[in-house]
């Protein structure tokens, strides 16, 4: 029997794709060409092998890797990824990445990622476990509250966070809240933490539909993705009156122009683990999902979703970034040239890393707020750094990414020719 290699999701090198994007901010802001040659490059790679004793007594040796692109801000920031597919250069962009993304927000990071080539969902807890602790012991020089802080990312949870604060607090010898973010609340998380990035996607929806002029309430959403992001996504947006009228995970996808019953996706998935088999919705597929009819679309699983095959079929008006990357370059000209408005990643998912830094903060003071004020907070940066970008992309004429890349980069080069080059 022959077994057919799984094909991954990236079908672009997304290293190269975040360079690119790069350079073309170098040019639209003409911010100089040795500043971008240092940008361009991520300041540490660690590459580290994880042995793991399986459950069926065999040893399995997994590979991972932890990347700083850029600590000109601050301490580098940034998740944790554990899927199948994960490679240095996926690591690499989404470094770069969060650079921006923290840059934009005005926050005090740098950027960077960390990821484990692995199947989490062919894995029992024990494993995984296992897995954790001892990546975590291999990165153990590497991460710290004043250095690097590691948080949960696609296929990482709470309790994945709270094994990597274990770890590094046993071998400290005493308990760190600020080495990672993302913990259970019940071990210094943050109220308002798990619903963050969802919620700061609802915040860039709320003002790029009032640039539209239109209201919320007549709304039709599709959300592709039902994990951390894309699930609360949907029930925000439904209970701000908007119809969702597509959702999906990985194994589905469900349709239902009236209007899908997002509690009841919610509780059904807590259940099943799946949306499979949820009434009330007929059944597409994932790319369906994509170039369904609908006014707003939220791509909120994996990166190069929407590419040159299929961006000219999107008919929505409104493309919410809730993953990193969904969009090649070649999708977001395609899009751009129909003019449909784009909130890229580095704004439309920064919720996350925004309440992450409110964690780090209560953690560091061993104080921590209420829920009220956590999502005060966070819609201030948010709207903030919407209405920069917004502003930025009138005055330059440019697309929402363009300048969204171009203020943050800026900050950056900024701090980076403050410091001045060392030595
Ligand atoms: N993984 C999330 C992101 O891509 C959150 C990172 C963090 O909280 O540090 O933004």
């Amino acid at each position: 029997m022959t077994v057919e290699a799984p094909v991954s999701h990236l079908r672009e090198n997304p290293y190269d794709i975040a360079r690119e994007q790069l350079r073309r901010v170098a040019d639209a802001f003409a911010i100089d060409s040795n500043l971008i040659n240092v940008l361009s490059e991520c300041k540490k790679s660690v590459v580290v092998s994880i042995p793991v004793g399986m459950d069926d007594g065999s040893v399995r040796v997994f590979e991972g890797y932890r990347v700083t692109h850029n600590i000109a801000r601050g301490p580098s920031k940034g998740g944790i990824r554990y899927h199948q597919d994960v490679t240095l250069d996926e690591v690499k962009a989404l470094a770069m990445w969060m650079t921006w993304k923290c840059a934009l927000m005005n926050i005090p990071f740098g950027g960077a990622k960390g990821g484990v080539i692995c199947d989490p969902k062919q894995l029992s807890e024990l494993e995984l476990q296992k897995l954790t602790r001892r990546y975590t012991s291999e990165i153990i020089n590497e991460i710290g509250p004043e250095r690097d802080i590691p948080a949960p990312d696609v296929g990482t949870t709470p309790r994945v966070m709270a094994w990597i604060f274990d770890t590094y607090s046993m071998n400290k010898g005493h308990s760190v809240l600020g080495v990672v973010t993302g913990k259970p609340l019940q071990l210094g998380g943050s109220l308002g933490r798990e619903e963050a990035t969802a919620r700061g996607s609802l915040f860039c929806i709320r003002e790029a539909v009032r640039k539209r002029s239109r209201r919320i309430e007549e709304l039709r959403v599709a959300v592709q993705g039902f994990g951390n992001v894309g699930s609360f996504l949907a029930k925000f947006l439904a209970e701000d009156g908007a119809k969702v009228v597509a959702i999906s995970d990985s194994r589905t996808a469900l349709h239902n122009p009236n209007g899908i019953d997002v509690p009841a996706a919610f509780a059904h998935k807590q259940e099943t683990g799946t949306l499979e088999g949820l009434r009330g919705a007929e059944t597409i597929t994932n790319e369906e999902l994509l170039i369904l009819d609908c006014d707003v679309l939220a791509p909120c699983a994996l990166e190069q979703v929407i590419t040159g095959e299929n961006a000219d079929q999107v008919k929505a008006d409104i493309v919410c970034e809730g993953a990193n990357g969904p969009l090649t370059p070649t999708a977001d000209e395609i899009l751009e040239d129909k003019g449909v408005l784009i909130l890229p990643d580095v704004l439309a998912n920064a919720g996350g890393v925004v309440v992450s830094y409110f964690e780090w903060v209560q953690g560091l003071q061993e104080y921590f707020w209420k829920e009220a004020e956590v999502n005060a907070k966070l819609n201030d940066i948010v709207v903030r750094a919407f209405n920069e970008t917004w502003a930025t992309r009138e005055t330059r004429q440019t697309s929402m990414r363009v300048a969204a890349y171009g203020v943050a980069v800026q900050r950056v080069a900024e701090a980076t020719t403050t410091r001045g080059l060392y030595p």
